[in-house]
C-alpha cells in the first residue's frame, strides 16, 4: 500500500477531498514533497507558521525545552518556567487589564474556557456571537458558530446562544444586562476576510461596557502580526475583557490561550475548585516553541525591518507587512478576480463562483501554491502567506496565481 492509500483508510478524514500532499521538509516559505518537488506555502498551516517554517532559533529553543523536561503534572500545579516566562512576555504586549493567561491545547479550547469564564465571572447564561463567525469545532464552540449548516448537523447544543448581524449597529441593541458574553472575530476570517467598521465595533464595545457582558475577542487567525499589528484590536482602539489567541502562539506546536485580567480569572478556582483543569495545557515545550517565536516576532515587527526570509541580506527591500499586502493588492489583478478583500497578509481573493475557485485552487497545488478556501467563503481563495514572505516570493506567487487563473480559466 502507498502512503496516500494508508493515509485515506487509517488517518481520519476530515472531508472527502483532502489537499493530500506527502511533504517530507519545510523552511522559511517553502515545502518540498517525497519527489523533491517545490511548493509555496500560501496558508502558513492556516496562520500558524507566521515566522516561516523551521526557524532555527525556533527548532534551538524545542531541543533545549525537551533535553530538560516534557511533561511533569496537570496543567496549574506546578511552576514551569517556559510557561511562566511566555505568559509575562506576552502580557508586557497586551494591554494592562489582559494580565492573566489560561493555557489550552488548542484554539477551539480556550474559545471553551472563555465561554466557561464568562458565564462564571458575570452569573449570566446568554451567549451572543455572529453569523459567519469561526471559534473552533467543539461543541460549545460550534454552538456559537455563524453557519446553521455545520450546527444544525450537530444538534442538542447548548441553549441561550444568540446569533447577530456582524457590523450592523441595530444589532447591538440585543445585548443586554442579560448577556454574559460576546464572542467575536475582531476580523472575521472564515467569512472571507471581513473587517469591523471602526465605529461600529468601538459602539459594540461601548455597549458591552454599559450591560457588564463581557467582550472575548477570538484574535486566534488574526494575532501574530497577521493583520499588520500585534493585534487586530489595536488598530481600532479597543480592548476586549478575554483575548483568544491560538494558531502561531505555539510557534509550530499546539498551543491555545485566554487572556483575562487577574481578577476576571480568579473565578475559575473556586465553587467548584478545579472547575477548568486540562492534563497537558500549556506543554512546556510549546511554550519554549512559542515564546523564542514570539521574540523573533516581535523583533522585527518593532524594528519595522526586516521582515522577510533573508534578514541582512538585502536590508534596502525590506518591507512591513502593510506594504507586502499592498503590493500583492496590485499584482493580482485579473478579470476573473472580482475582489480581494484583505487585513494585512490575510487575504481572500473572490471569484465568481465556488466552482471556479475550486478549479483554481487545485490547479494552484498542482503548479506549486498550496493555497485553499474559506469556511462560510467557498468563492474565495486564500492567500495568507508567511509573514517573512520576501519581496522577490511575493512577485513569483502573484505571477504563478496569476498564470494559473488564465491556465484554469482558458482551460488548458
Ligand atoms: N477561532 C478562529 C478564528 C479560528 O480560525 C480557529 C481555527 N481555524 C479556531 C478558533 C479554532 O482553533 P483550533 O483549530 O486550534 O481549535
Amino acid at each position: 500500500m502507498t502512503n496516500r492509500q494508508l493515509f485515506l483508510q487509517h488517518v481520519a478524514q476530515t472531508s472527502q477531498s483532502p489537499i493530500g500532499l506527502e511533504i517530507v521538509n519545510a523552511a522559511g516559505c517553502r515545502m518540498w514533497d517525497k519527489d523533491g518537488k517545490e511548493y509555496f506555502d500560501l496558508i502558513s498551516g492556516f496562520s500558524v507558521m507566521n515566522i516561516g517554517h523551521s526557524n532555527p532559533t525556533v527548532i534551538e529553543a524545542i531541543t533545549q525545552q525537551v533535553s530538560q523536561y516534557m511533561h511533569l503534572m496537570v496543567y496549574g500545579e506546578i511552576i514551569e518556567s517556559p510557561q511562566v516566562a511566555y505568559a509575562k512576555t506576552l502580557t508586557e504586549y497586551l494591554p494592562a487589564s489582559l494580565d492573566c493567561v489560561y493555557f489550552t491545547n488548542s484554539g477551539s479550547e480556550a474559545t471553551e474556557g472563555a465561554m466557561k469564564l464568562a458565564k462564571r465571572f458575570t452569573n449570566r447564561s446568554q451567549i451572543i456571537a455572529f453569523k459567519n463567525s469561526y471559534h473552533g469545532s467543539t461543541q460549545g464552540a460550534l454552538s456559537i458558530m455563524g453557519d446553521e449548516n455545520w450546527r444544525n448537523a450537530y444538534r442538542p447544543l447548548l441553549p441561550d446562544i444568540l446569533h447577530l448581524h456582524y457590523n450592523n449597529f441595530d444589532s447591538l441593541d440585543a445585548i443586554t444586562e442579560r448577556t454574559a458574553c460576546i464572542v467575536m472575530e475582531t476580523v472575521q476570517a472564515e467569512a472571507g476576510v471581513i473587517c469591523p467598521d471602526p465605529a461600529w465595533i468601538r459602539a459594540l464595545r461601548e455597549k458591552c461596557t454599559t450591560t457588564g457582558t463581557l467582550l472575548v475577542l477570538d484574535e486566534i487567525q488574526t494575532g501574530f502580526g497577521r493583520t499588520g499589528s500585534l493585534w487586530a484590536f489595536e488598530q481600532y482602539g479597543i480592548v476586549p475583557d478575554i483575548l483568544l489567541i491560538g494558531k502561531a502562539l505555539g510557534g509550530g506546536l499546539p498551543l491555545g490561550a485566554f487572556i483575562s485580567s487577574n481578577a476576571i480569572m480568579q473565578t475559575l478556582t473556586f465553587k467548584p475548585v478545579l472547575g477548568h483543569i486540562s492534563t497537558f495545557a500549556g506543554h512546556p515545550v510549546s511554550c519554549a516553541a512559542g515564546l523564542a517565536a514570539f521574540e523573533v516576532l516581535v523583533k522585527s515587527f518593532f524594528l519595522e525591518e526586516i521582515t522577510e526570509s533573508n534578514p541582512g541580506e538585502n536590508e534596502t527591500s525590506a518591507l512591513t507587512i502593510n506594504q507586502k499586502s499592498e503590493l500583492i493588492l496590485k499584482r493580482l489583478q485579473h478579470p476573473a478576480i472580482k475582489a480581494v478583500r484583505s487585513s494585512g497578509l490575510l487575504m481572500a481573493v473572490e471569484f465568481k463562483d465556488e466552482i471556479l475557485c475550486q478549479k483554481i485552487s487545485h490547479a494552484c497545488v498542482q503548479n506549486g501554491l498550496v493555497t485553499d478556501w474559506f469556511l462560510f467563503a467557498p468563492n474565495c481563495l486564500r492567500v495568507a502567506p508567511p509573514l517573512v514572505i520576501s519581496r522577490e516570493e511575493i512577485e513569483a506567487v502573484c505571477r504563478l496565481l496569476i498564470a494559473t487563473i488564465e491556465q484554469v480559466i482558458n482551460g488548458r
